[in-house]
């Protein structure tokens, strides 16, 4: 059984480990390659995009792949794209696996916009001293926000264009409650801008905002494609592939 187990994500990396451990089961996890020191899985490990669905295809031909897991980021919309036409014109089984996003509880004060640049668009309005949160690569949209101070945090640093007033922090999660609401004392945070990548290794920011009583601009997720099985968790995705497909199995 060789599956493709399209990562980037916590997910992707204990899908990759559970199923290293299975016999008769190989196991490919591919990352974009853009991070400069990924966290890597365990096993065989494709590194750098596929050039687009017909890529993709060819590639899952080629390397005889019997079902694709796509457990990319939430946002990581353009790679699930091409995961589900090539998949489509290949006839072979794709299974999503997204975290759940956040939920808003008691005494938070989330504001939920459609896009990165609808949360640029509605910052001046809540406060001038804002943590950015949203990755490297989101920070041309804020670019013309003379009016906010920003601090960004990332894993590798940005490129420009970027805010006039930028601090940049790098730095890659877990992080705890207790350094989140320590950071946004320091630094004076009035606002806090993330997209809903959802999962525990980045729910502090959020727990920390709430107890300061701070505005948070939430970027909503891209819809999952309708007709495409998904799962929440990488136990439900051992057992999808258990039932669609035998994996677990030898042989
Ligand atoms: P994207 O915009 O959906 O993808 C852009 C292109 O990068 C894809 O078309 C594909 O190139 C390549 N690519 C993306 N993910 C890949 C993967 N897992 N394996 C091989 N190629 C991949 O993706 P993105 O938002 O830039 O995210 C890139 C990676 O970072 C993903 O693996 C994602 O899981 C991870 N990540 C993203 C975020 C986020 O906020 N977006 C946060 C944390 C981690 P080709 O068309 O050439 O195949």
């Amino acid at each position: 059984m060789n599956i493709l187990v399209l990562g980037g994500t916590d997910e992707a990396r204990r899908l990759a480990a559970a199923l290293v451990a299975r016999p008769g089961t190989h196991v490919v996890s591919s990352l974009a390659g853009r991070v400069r020191d990924p966290k890597l899985p365990v096993g065989e490990v494709h590194e750098g995009g596929f050039g687009g669905p017909d890529g993709l295809a060819a590639w899952l031909a080629e390397r005889r792949v019997d079902v694709v897991v796509d457990a990319t980021h939430p946002f990581a919309a353009r790679m699930t794209a091409s995961a589900v036409e090539a998949t489509g014109r290949t006839g072979l089984p794709l299974l999503i696996l997204r975290r759940p996003g956040w939920r808003q509880g008691p005494g938070d004060d989330w504001r939920w916009v459609p896009s990165l640049a609808a949360a640029a668009e509605l910052l001046p309005s809540l406060g001038e001293r804002v943590f950015l949160t949203t990755g490297r690569r989101s920070l041309p949209v804020f670019a013309g926000l003379d009016g906010q101070w920003f601090l960004a945090r990332s894993v590798d640093p940005p490129e420009p264009p970027a805010p006039r007033r930028l601090e940049v922090l790098l730095s890659r999660g877990p992080f705890t409650v207790e350094g989140e609401l320590a950071l946004m004392r320091e630094h004076r945070v009035e606002v806090l801008v993330t997209k809903d990548s959802g999962g525990e290794m980045t729910t502090a920011k959020l727990v920390a905002a709430r107890e300061l009583g701070l505005p948070v601009v939430i970027v909503r997720r891209p819809a999952l494609r309708a007709g495409v099985p998904a799962v929440v968790t990488v136990e439900a995705a051992l057992a999808w592939l258990d039932s669609a497909t035998g994996a677990g199995t030898p042989g």
